[in-house]
């Protein structure tokens, strides 16, 4: 398997996972914010947004963060996505196998590095990832802004963890379809940030996007408390962590 996988470069899929990525996630924010009360709750968070980004410490962490990311994301996109992602296989099945299992893995590996290492003890010989996580955790009720208000060394350990999940994939299962790897960054890229809005809308149709919102919000209120997992609540219900 890792022979085959050597052999395939595919640029034009990777260019694919990487233009149709940007591309939905443009469309998207558009049509989103066409919707009154998702417009009412974008325009809360651009003015809390506004006076944090007020504080020196805001912008200056956001672009070391920025750099951190970028610095592993372009080398990636151009050196190993074009080994993981094909156009082949266009069976649905395994397109939604693809996607349920990256994700899936992922956010495994994310629960136990949050829980262990990002939240380890101060005293124990790995509390300094505690306190480069206790950047994060200034923000006690999150807005947006706080999504990028994260040390550079966590964003590299998160987006490592994503990229690392998408290379494991390819090479126990072969290269993983574009479809699949488009709704997995796209995942990757939008969970964590609606996860740090402020959004209060507990009602239809906006219930369960209002309640996921409200447990990553009970997470920051202090470090003692739930929701270790990024993009589901699953691991959280069943290791007992959701507060
Ligand atoms: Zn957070
Ligand atoms: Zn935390």
């Amino acid at each position: 398997m890792f022979s085959s996988v050597v052999q395939h470069y595919n640029w034009q899929a990777a260019a694919a996972v990487v233009l149709l990525t940007a591309a939905i996630i443009t469309i998207g924010k558009y049509l989103v914010f066409k919707v009154p009360a998702i417009k009412r709750m974008r325009d809360i968070n651009i003015e809390e947004d506004n006076k944090r980004l007020a504080q020196e410490k805001y912008p200056a962490m956001i672009k070391k963060g920025k750099t951190a990311g970028f610095a592993i994301l372009f080398p990636f996109y151009f050196l190993v996505l074009p080994f993981c992602a094909t156009f082949e296989h266009v069976s649905i099945a395994r397109v939604l196998l693809e996607i349920f299992v990256i994700l899936m893995v992922y956010d495994f590996f994310y629960y136990l590095t949050h829980r262990f290492l990002l939240h380890a003890p101060h005293d124990s010989r790995l509390g300094y990832f505690r306190r480069v996580h206790a950047v994060h955790h200034q923000a006690r009720d999150p807005s947006w802004v706080d999504a990028t208000y994260v040390h550079p060394l966590e964003i590299a350990i998160g987006v490592l963890l994503f990229l690392g999940t998408i290379i494991a994939h390819a090479l126990v299962a072969g290269p993983a379809h574009v479809a699949s790897l488009v709704v997995c960054f796209l995942a990757f890229h939008m969970i964590n940030q609606v996860n740090h809005t402020y959004f209060k809308l507990p009602y239809f149709p906006f219930r369960t996007i209002n309640w996921i919102v409200a447990k990553h919000h009970v997470h920051h209120e202090n470090m003692q408390k739930g929701n270790y997992a990024t993009i589901t609540l699953f691991y959280d219900r069943v290791f007992g962590t959701l507060d």
